[in-house]
């Protein structure tokens, strides 16, 4: 009887480490996202790209600093 709780106590040993190893897996693991940031043109303060306003290879922060940047170049 004790031979029978013992190997009942293994396996529910293994089959626990087994879980463990599974959650831990980095496959199993959200990847990390990483976003694309662009710096603004005027200010130089980074953000991520879908937020900010795109020329050619350009990028701005805001609608103002789009235009503060444009007629410094004029
Ligand atoms: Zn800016």
């Amino acid at each position: 009887m004790a031979r029978l709780l013992a190997i009942l106590l293994i396996a529910a040993f293994a089959w626990y480490l087994y879980r463990r190893l599974q959650a831990t897996h980095p496959a199993s693991r959200p990847g990390r996202h990483t976003e694309d940031t662009v710096k603004c043109a005027h200010c130089g303060v980074y953000l991520p790209a879908r937020d900010a306003l795109h020329e050619g290879s350009r990028a701005w922060c805001c609608e103002a600093h789009h235009r503060l940047d444009q007629s410094r170049h004029e």
